[in-house]
């Protein structure tokens, strides 16, 4: 059993995920990698004769990063000193990041474009639209934590001389002579176009772009959501993101030699007027959200936590009562399907709402 200590922190809380413990190869910054679906971008000095420059600059992301991963790049506004995300500075000089991925994150002039081309790179005043395109494109790739490609320790060494900028620890495929990120590319920046590998590797750490279109709630927990096993006395942190603003439940069920019982979580109503369903707001969607801390405590056995969702507020609760023995408030029906329904994530459409539920199983064991 799980026993709640409190629906206490509703709060945002983004979990220090470990990512995956194998040896990759590609040029990627693993402590820079964006933990949040939705990276802002904003301008520092946005003025009306730079307005082209921008737009070509919102596209060229549109069209590489944000196309093929799951990640939205929203704003593109005039920043205001607190803005975090990606803040460009619009200046006539080398463009450049001012640090990989999420370092630059709320940084002042993180990143630098140059429009205008009359002291940098004055080759570019001719075709002003290319390079400004082939630019962003690339110096995206640095603000999601991407290395120059020429930086890995197995660059050819005809290539070897063009290391620059800070390492990337982590390498995803072969050695890509065609990555925007490639200094050795025999097409400058790949055109601003993402290689084969370079969509590889951003998916394989920003996700897949359908994942936008689809309504979905994920849970995990502060030990991550394969094999999760509790000792006495752990504290237990819960977290639920959802796709798209929505409504969802949370339904727990306990199997122990005792039996199972199936519980609502309350999310802060008192025990006569209890709130089971929780709302995300659109700025809470694509962020990992605490649902509250248990305790690992007897009885020891297995716990599996269901959130089911829906993008309206038309979900069905099942039946239930409190207990005043255990502060608990029983699902009286249907108990089973806490248990029944195995592993696959699901989504689906039903009306005008769409539908998502999820599981994951928590294991609560008496050692330390
Ligand atoms: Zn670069």
């Amino acid at each position: 059993m799980m026993k709640i200590l409190l629906s206490l922190f509703f709060t945002f809380a983004l979990l220090q995920y470990n990512l995956p413990a194998q040896t990759y190869r590609a040029a990627l910054l693993k402590s820079s990698i964006w933990r949040q679906g939705e990276i802002s971008v904003c301008w520092e000095n946005p003025t009306s004769q730079n307005a082209e420059g921008r737009e070509w600059v919102r596209d060229s992301v549109k069209t590489t990063w944000e196309k093929y991963s799951a990640l939205t790049f929203p704003g593109w506004k005039e920043c205001n000193y607190a803005s975090m995300g990606i803040r460009i500075r619009i200046a006539d000089e080398g463009p450049h990041t001012k640090g990989l991925g999420s370092y630059l994150d709320g940084r002042h002039d993180g990143m630098v474009l140059n429009f205008s081309y009359r002291n940098w790179s004055p080759d570019c005043q001719d075709e002003a639209e290319y390079c400004t395109r082939v630019i962003a494109a690339h110096e995206f790739g640095h603000a999601l934590g991407f290395a120059h490609e020429q930086n890995r320790k197995d660059t050819p060494a005809w290539c070897a001389d063009q290391t620059q900028g800070t390492d990337g620890d982590i390498t995803v495929g072969a050695w890509d002579k065609h990555s925007i990120m490639n200094y050795c590319n025999p097409e400058w920046n790949n055109s601003g176009v993402l290689s084969s590998t370079d969509i590889e590797a951003l998916q394989k750490f920003y996700g897949n772009p359908d994942t936008k279109k689809e309504f979905r709630v994920e849970l995990n927990t502060n030990a991550g959501r394969e094999f999760v096993i509790f000792g006495k006395d752990d504290l237990v942190e819960i977290v639920v993101k959802l796709s798209k603003p929505g409504y969802f439940f949370i339904m727990g069920t306990t199997e122990n030699d005792e039996g199972s019982t199936s519980y609502l979580l309350n999310f802060g109503g008192n025990d006569n007027q209890p709130e089971f369903l929780k709302r995300i707001a659109k700025h809470e969607t694509n962020k990992w959200i605490s649902i509250g801390s248990f305790d690992a405590a007897e009885p020891y056995g297995k716990e599996t936590i269901r959130a089911v969702a829906a993008t309206t507020n038309s979900l069905n609760l099942p039946n239930y009562r409190y207990d005043l023995t255990s502060g608990l408030f029983l699902v009286t029906d249907n108990q089973k399907r806490g248990i029944n329904i195995t592993g696959k994530d699901r989504s689906f459409p039903a009306g005008k709402s769409q539908y998502s539920e999820t599981i994951i199983m928590i294991e609560t064991r008496d050692t330390k």
